[in-house]
């Protein structure tokens, strides 16, 4: 558990090193640690090391994990990150604090529904299939505009950024560019991009928000 708090301080120090690269300020940067398939300990051991922010990928394994965490640790910020079922929307509703998976008119209705049953507003980014792949998810990028529009004024949700998963063969640097600029088109703020392997570029491009996992809790075993 000891590595978790090494690791933590060698993202942040890097943060800072792409912050002050791009000439920007690394508060501008929230680091999301993304603690999916470790346990309990694990998150605990991280906001031991001063870390508060994490992402989960499933509503499930965030609810055995989180809420239990909460009264001990009221800065707590919880980000669900990974595709999202309408029938799970008013549990993530429930437990989150952000939602970045907002990525089809049927899940945005669900969404509607479930913070009006819930009385909670947790915050939206909506998810760019920024490479147009088939096989992931997000709304296709000729689409993002209308949908941006329709999450706002047909369904009154507080949408607060874009969230996108470059192709994983390429260069990501494009296609975070091309996020921030639809973001900067829209007048929004949040731009959660960037991951373990290409965090630092996300940052030189305008990421508010970087997704760490593996480089923070080490490999996944998904046995
Ligand atoms: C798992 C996951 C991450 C973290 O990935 P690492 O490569 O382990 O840093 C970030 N974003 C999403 C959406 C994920 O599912």
């Amino acid at each position: 558990m000891d590595d978790i708090g090494a690791n933590l301080a060698r993202i942040r120090e890097r943060i800072e090193a792409a912050a002050h690269r791009a000439r920007r300020d690394s508060a501008e940067v929230t680091l999301v640690a993304v603690s999916k398939t470790h346990p309990a300990e694990s998150v605990l051991a991280a906001l031991g090391a001063g870390q508060t922010t994490f992402g989960e990928n499933r509503v499930q394994e965030a609810a055995s994990k989180f809420p239990a965490l909460r009264p001990g640790h009221p800065a707590l910020r919880l980000h669900i990150i990974g595709g999202l079922q309408t029938n799970k929307a008013r549990d993530a509703v429930r437990i989150a604090d952000v939602i970045e998976s907002l990525d089809r008119p049927k899940l945005a209705a669900a969404l509607a529904d479930a913070m009006e049953k819930e009385g909670r507003r947790p915050s939206l980014l909506v998810q760019v299939n920024v490479g147009d792949e088939p096989q992931k998810a997000g709304i296709a990028r000729a689409g993002a505009a209308d949908f941006l529009r329709a999450c706002r004024e047909e369904w009154n949700l507080p949408v607060e950024g874009l969230m996108c998963i470059p192709p994983a063969e390429g260069d990501p640097r494009p296609h975070f560019a091309w996020l921030r600029e639809l973001a900067a088109r829209e007048g929004l703020r949040t731009l959660s991009m960037g991951m373990s392997a290409d965090f630092e570029i996300a940052i030189e491009e305008g990421a508010t928000h970087v997704r760490v996992g593996s480089a923070i809790f080490g490999h996944r075993d998904y046995a």
